[in-house]
């Protein structure tokens, strides 16, 4: 997943603002990260952040949490493919 400082400097990009109180919020307490990860507890978290930094702030977090998704997704596909051309070779298929 993106660093802290990948989603500051998007959210940068995107607004004109880092908003890095958000993306340190989401990340940088290990006891808190799965639950602030969590999509199921998307709703509530938007809100506590909204309620803290703004409206702008809790679409950033979406972001932060969309962006977290694609790397991990695009990350397992990679190994997937590698994997699966690696098991392939062993057994000659192919
Ligand atoms: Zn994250």
């Amino acid at each position: 997943m993106p660093a802290v400082e990948i989603h500051v400097k998007n959210s940068l990009a995107r607004t004109g603002k880092g908003y890095q109180e958000v993306h340190e919020w989401v990340d940088k307490d290990e006891t808190k990260k799965v639950e602030r990860h969590d999509i199921k507890q998307l709703l509530d978290n938007a809100e506590h952040i909204k309620s803290m930094w703004g409206q702008e702030a809790a679409r950033e977090f979406v972001i932060h949490l969309h962006d977290d998704i694609k790397a991990r997704i695009t990350r397992v596909q990679e190994e997937y493919a590698k994997q699966m051309a690696e098991a392939l070779a062993y057994f000659g298929i192919k």
